[in-house]
């Protein structure tokens, strides 16, 4: 039985790595029709967000994922938040404590700290030293019920076995094994909050809500050991782990960290720029995962077909931004027009270019710029730029332009469209080209120096869309006063 969970922290917004996660146990769970489940790892309370939870699960939708079983789903495994399952982690940790699995520690910040800077002092790696070493039962229970008499609160801690192997057979990285001397000592399962820790609530989740495979990013492969060790003490056969490889930025060659500011990194940051979530799908998935073959768009029906997780990359995966643009533009160009239309359009009127309660023409009209623009469009917030024209007035003429409109013909050329848009009565694309046209007749002048100096005069950029579609939308009077400040 196939059983795979995304367990997102509630500590922030879906980043890309932590969508990433979420998508390819999710095409794991689709591919051989097991369940996808989400549960929320709340237990480090000083770092939930308020609207963390809320705020992934709705990116995720956008994404295009669904789930089986979670906190707004109700299955046979709930409930599916970690703060709500207090009742089934305390008694087990009191089993292993009963088992001297586990024991009360009472070691403040304060003298952790301190033995952490002793051992460095000394050239340890920092770790845990056993508080009671060396002492009698006596000792031991004199020194317990100190620290109680002075109101201190415990910490749980695991102990960890001495000098075993905890090993297993990553289904990305192939073996891996650690020695349990190296993993810093025995670790903590229960704070002083009484919230039992991440590694220990994830073991008991996962074995009480029967995951069978667990894909995760590979910032936890050193927790698995300890998580081992907890299976081991409750005698629970563990799942298959797959440590995904991590995220770097391709500019940098660093691995991609929340600090780093020159890409963006959060789900919601490409959604409201624009971005179609089918393509922010499709780019995520070749984060660390190829198909076979060369061709690299794919919808989500063919990614569950194909889907394999055998094909999960050891390398790390390179997040490159441009690539996510050309792969976005593939999805504009080849999108139903009212969908573009319409995320376009919420563009204009974000950025204020397009008043909100537009009149029917003036969308219409909206409507007609978004086409001109859609082919060259990576995401549809770039509408703004592109057509800064014709909200904001042309820019500067550059040299390059001004040496086209040196040309001897360029004047006459101006002087003779002019003349014809003056008389135009309707002044649509039609109209305009057949302008164009009488213009190229009278003066002889054709191609590129016919229609270079129009294109300059009215947009002062050598290069844009279609030329008389573009005229046609700045309209008669302004396309005028464009021509008219060149004639003069
Ligand atoms: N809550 C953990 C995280 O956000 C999940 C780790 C896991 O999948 O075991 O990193």
């Amino acid at each position: 039985k196939i059983r795979v969970r995304y367990a997102p922290s509630p500590t922030g917004h879906l980043h890309i790595g932590n969508a990433r996660t979420a998508l390819f146990n999710y095409l794991f769970a689709r591919h051989y029709k097991g369940k996808f489940i989400i549960r929320i790892e709340d237990t480090d309370t000083s770092r939930n967000i308020k609207d963390g939870e809320r705020s992934q699960l709705e990116n995720l939708k956008w994404l295009g994922l669904d789930w089986d079983e979670g906190p707004d789903k109700p299955g046979d495994y709930g409930p599916y938040r970690q703060s709500e399952r207090k009742a089934i982690y305390l008694p087990l940790i009191q089993e292993l404590i009963d088992k001297d699995l586990a024991y009360e520690s009472y070691e403040t910040e304060e003298e952790l700290q301190a033995q952490r800077e002793a051992q460095k002092a000394r050239g340890e790696m920092p770790h845990y030293e056993y508080e009671y070493a060396g002492m009698t039962e006596d000792e031991k229970q004199a020194k317990i019920a100190e620290s109680k008499a002075a109101g201190l609160e415990p910490v749980i801690r695991f102990r960890v076995p001495e000098h075993k192997t905890y090993a297993w057979d990553d289904i990305v990285k192939g073996k891996i094994s650690f020695d349990s001397s190296t993993i810093g000592g025995d670790f903590v399962i229960q704070k002083r909050d009484g919230m039992p820790t991440y590694n220990f609530a994830v073991v008991v989740d996962d074995h009480k809500m029967e995951i069978s495979h667990v894909f995760r990013g590979d910032d936890h492969v050193a927790n698995t050991p300890k998580q081992l060790m907890i299976y081991e003490a409750f005698g629970w056969e563990p799942p298959k782990f797959g440590h995904m490889s991590l995220i770097i930025n391709s500019e940098t060659g660093k691995k991609l960290s929340k600090r780093d500011e020159s890409v963006l990194q959060f789900i919601e940051q490409y959604r409201s720029l624009g971005y179609l979530p089918d393509a922010m799908m499709n780019f995520i998935v070749l984060l660390g995962w190829s198909p076979v073959g060369e061709s690299e768009i794919f919808n989500q029906r063919e990614l569950i077909k194909m889907y394999d997780e055998k094909r999960l990359s050891k390398s790390p995966a390179a997040f490159d931004g441009k690539k996510l643009e050309w792969i976005n533009n593939q999805y504009v160009k080849a999108a139903d027009e009212d969908r573009v239309m319409d995320s376009a359009l919420k563009q204009l009127i974000k950025a204020g270019n397009i008043e909100k309660g537009a009149s029917p023409e003036r969308i219409e009209w909206a409507r007609k710029l978004i086409n001109l623009y859609k082919r060259q469009m990576s995401y549809t917030a770039q509408i703004n730029d592109m057509a800064d024209l014709f909200f904001n007035g042309p820019d500067e003429i550059d040299e390059e332009a001004k040496q086209e409109m040196a040309a001897d013909t360029a004047l006459p050329v101006l002087k003779a469209i002019y003349a014809k848009f003056e008389k135009m009565e309707i002044f649509d694309t039609v109209e305009i080209l057949a302008s164009i046209k009488a213009v190229q007749k009278e003066t002889g002048v054709k191609g590129r120096a016919l229609w270079m100096p129009i294109r300059i005069a009215i947009t002062h950029e050598m290069h844009g869309p279609e030329l008389p579609e573009t005229i046609e939308l700045l309209g008669q009077k302004t396309s005028m006063s464009h021509l008219k400040a060149m004639i003069d």
